[in-house]
């Protein structure tokens, strides 16, 4: 459980960090929270000989409003988003979300970027910020650039980020009115990784009908997808228990379900079905006002 020897750098600006990681290549890794990171250097399955400590950059750490978006720094912890009373007003689901993480110790000390960056297939903010059309900043000594949250999960461990790019900061909009979202998981009891999460927003219509949805789910596949299949059968459609169920058969369309000690694949496919219908249910009720 002793890491295999490293050089260790505590960079003091987002660019002097930036400026290490083009040196450094493929040696280097970045340490945020340092709850994935760690472990594996501990299991020996990660070996980098520079560690890019960026974790006492506290200028990436804020949540603010910037024209019809909240901007949330890749060094927020969850239990920072957890508590944030701007989340909470304009974007609820984020809160909800870091509220079921881990526990305490995983929320004070885990950070989005390192969540994201990650791309554990079990994570919870994936899920929430596919349903939420989110946008991921990429800083790197060329500039930043721009992923939609859609493009940035890859497979497995594996996200758009390219060599040399730090993850900077995520963009979500405003939630438009007349809008509900919520967070469903079925949790793995002691380290509360999603079996299957799903993330779901509804919008309706003057008229009553759902107008755009949003559903993002964890846990069931390799990577964190968007359920496009559902959001499809819900669109344009009057919002009903029937359609709920109906829409929730497509959640696991063209996925191949892990199996694995937790949860079989089929295990998974029902209950990625059951998640989904409740995480429906819940963001109805909350667009109409009446959660
Ligand atoms: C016991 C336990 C239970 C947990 N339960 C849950 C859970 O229920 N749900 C859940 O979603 N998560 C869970 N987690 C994960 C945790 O919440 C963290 O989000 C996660 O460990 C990664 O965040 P970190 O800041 O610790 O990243 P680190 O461990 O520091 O880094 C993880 C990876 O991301 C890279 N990285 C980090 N930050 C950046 C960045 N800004 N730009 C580019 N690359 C970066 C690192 O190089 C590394 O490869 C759990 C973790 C533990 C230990």
């Amino acid at each position: 459980m002793i890491p295999a020897p490293f050089e260790y750098a505590a960079p003091k600006t987002l660019e002097e960090a930036l400026r290490l990681l083009e040196r450094h290549g493929d040696e280097a890794k970045i340490l945020a929270g340092g709850h994935s990171l760690l472990p594996l250097m501990k299991l020996r399955l990660a070996r980098p000989r520079y560690i890019i400590d960026i974790g006492g950059l506290r200028g990436m750490s804020y949540i603010r409003e910037e024209n019809r978006h909240i901007a949330i720094g890749a060094l927020t912890t969850h239990a920072e988003i957890e508590s944030s009373d701007l989340l909470r007003a304009r974007c609820p689901l984020l809160v909800e979300t870091a509220a079921v993480i881990g526990d305490v110790q995983v929320r004070n000390r885990g950070t989005l970027g390192g969540n994201l960056a990650h791309a554990d297939p079990a994570a919870d903010f994936p899920a929430a910020l596919l349903a939420l059309d989110a946008e991921i900043v990429a800083a790197s000594t060329a500039g930043a650039r721009t992923i939609p949250v859609n493009d940035f999960f890859f497979d497995m461990l594996t996200t758009a980020l390219r060599p040399g790019e730090i993850l900077s900061h995520v963009r979500v909009t405003w939630l438009a009115p007349y809008t509900g979202t919520a967070y469903e998981k079925l949790h793995q009891p002691a380290s509360r990784f999603a079996i299957v999460g799903v993330a779901a927003r509804l919008t309706l219509g003057k008229d009553g009908k759902i107008e755009d949805a949003g559903v993002g789910i964890t846990g069931l596949g390799p990577k964190a997808f968007r359920a496009e299949a559902v959001e499809e059968v819900l669109r344009g459609k009057r919002a009903s228990d029937k359609i709920f169920t109906d829409a929730a058969r497509y959640a696991a369309q063209g996925i191949e379900p892990l199996s694995d000690l937790h949860a079989s694949a089929d295990y998974r496919r029902e209950m990625v079905s059951v998640y989904t219908r409740r995480a429906l249910r819940r963001a109805f009720a909350r667009a109409q006002g009446t959660a």
